[in-house]
């Protein structure tokens, strides 16, 4: 499956982060490496550095340099600390390269940050530095002991040993070719949700085309398939939890809660959810609760709107009043008009489904989401908070399904201004059909 638009994309180049306690180095090897003073070496903790991202090369390679230091949420100690910087750092980036001071030996920091590495199975490299000189090896030869492989001893300073370091690094990068998203084989798993009544196994059974059972049907004798592999619009999905539509459970006070938790796993385990909503009534609170839902555990939505049959003019007025007064929070996700008893416009879910899952998938780079960045935050800055300016420093999309950004700061931002990053995030790259989760890491 080739995309036209993933074609015209600038290879993606991996990230790569600078991490380690305060005063190993990290600003020192940060320069050295781009040749140029570029990073604030900070002798004051506080000073404010403006960047953190740096485009970077190495024997023709473009790798893009991220330095984490001073970054924190609530940090409650210094160890503490530098584990949550290493936890962004690894949720950012392809690789890490580790930077500890060989003439201080390994500390309980350098322990914690060692901690964090090895749960996220990223690449690491590992630099010993302030090895001047050749007396000086020996100490690094001690960091060993970290059990993070071969220390490369390097001086910062002088430039010594930095050039082995980096053929090491351009080792376990991975290539711009692996960093594209992978496509995954198989029929997409979809779950059709909805409060009870809404036609759900009608749409179901429309779906399966055989009616192998009547939508009114309480049979406890008929073990259904839990999932069941349809046809809409000629392509085939894998529709999760065909039983538990069937069953059809009874609203009594104990299985609503059975109805709720089961309508819970089946949107876990789906990939993209179609809500199904009766468009003849008029919209209740259970309607949004799904909705939000399927937004909360991050997954595609398209939202049907059923038993468009029983509608007349007057009513189809009054539901995009409703539409507009109610679900305007979702109004990202595609709809359809459908009438799961005539079966109009049911093979036009698929097209749907199809565009909110390449919405749910796109994946910005580095380099178009900070340049996106720069021009919103030139042409509407934070507002001024209490004398400072929060400001956007650096940005980047952590996954995909559902699209998930990590956006580095000075200082708090605003709920409101995250949110109209979020929409300008749309306007630019789409992400139709798909929930959207910024996190904001401010510096503390
Ligand atoms: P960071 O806090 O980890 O970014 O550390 P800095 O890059 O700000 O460096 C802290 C101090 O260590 C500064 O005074 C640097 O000049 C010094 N430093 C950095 N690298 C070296 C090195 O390779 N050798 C020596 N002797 N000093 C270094
Ligand atoms: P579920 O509880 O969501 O699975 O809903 P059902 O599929 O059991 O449907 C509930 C009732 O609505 C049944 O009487 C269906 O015949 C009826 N129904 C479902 N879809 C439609 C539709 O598109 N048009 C009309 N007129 N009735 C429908």
């Amino acid at each position: 499956m080739s995309e036209p638009a993933d074609t015209e994309l600038p290879a993606e180049r991996p990230v790569v982060a600078v991490v380690g306690r305060p005063n190993v180095g990290k600003s020192t090897l940060v320069n050295r490496i781009l040749g140029r003073r570029e990073a604030v070496v900070q002798d004051t903790p506080g000073v404010t550095r403006d960047r953190v991202s740096y485009d970077a090369e190495w024997a023709g390679h473009e790798f893009v340099l991220v330095d984490t230091g001073g970054w924190a949420s609530d940090a409650t100690g210094m160890a503490a600390q530098i584990a949550e910087q290493a936890e962004i750092a690894i949720q950012l980036a392809d690789a890490v390269l580790f930077v500890v001071d060989a003439t201080v030996g390994t500390t309980d920091e350098d322990e914690a940050v060692v901690q964090v590495l090895r749960r996220s199975r990223k690449p690491v490299v590992l630099a010993a530095n302030k090895v001047d000189d050749q007396r000086a090896e020996a100490d690094a030869a001690t960091m060993w002991n970290l059990g993070l492989g071969e220390p490369w001893p390097v001086s910062a300073l002088h430039g010594r040993g930095t050039g082995d370091m980096l053929d090491a690094l351009l080792a376990v990068l991975p290539s711009s070719d692996a960093l594209r998203p992978v496509e995954v084989g198989g029929p997409r798993r979809v779950a059709i949700v909805g409060k009870p009544n809404v036609g759900k196994s009608s749409l179901l059974n429309k779906l399966a085309g055989a009616n192998r059972s009547v939508v009114s049907d309480v049979s406890g004798t008929t073990v259904d398939p839990v999932d069941e592999l349809v046809s809409i619009g000629g392509q085939e999905y894998r529709l999760i939890d065909t039983a538990g539509i069937r069953k059809r459970v009874k609203e009594a006070s104990g299985s609503e809660y059975y109805a709720w938790l089961r309508t819970q796993a089946a949107i876990e385990r789906a990939e993209c959810c179609v809500v199904v909503i009766d468009a003849s009534e008029p919209v209740a609170e259970q309607d949004l609760k799904i909705l939000s839902q399927v937004e909360q555990a991050g997954k595609a939505m398209v939202i049907a709107y059923n038993k468009w049959d029983l509608t007349d003019e007057e009513r189809r007025r009054y539901l995009d009043r409703e539409i507009e007064r109610d679900l305007n929070a979702w109004a990202w996700a595609p709809s359809v008009n459908i009438s799961a008893l005539t079966g109009r416009n049911v093979d036009r879910l698929s097209k749907a489904i199809e565009l909110s899952l390449r919405g749910w998938e796109t994946r910005v780079t580095t380099g178009q989401l900070n340049s996106f960045l720069g021009r919103v935050v030139a042409a509407h800055p934070h507002p001024v908070r209490g004398g400072k300016q929060p400001r956007i420093l650096f940005g980047t999309q952590a996954h995909t399904a559902p699209p998930t950004f990590a956006l580095f700061t000075s200082g708090q931002m605003d709920p409101q201004y995250v949110r109209f990053i979020e929409r300008r995030l749309r306007e630019e790259f789409g992400f139709t059909g798909s929930p959207i989760h910024i996190e904001v890491r401010a510096r503390a």
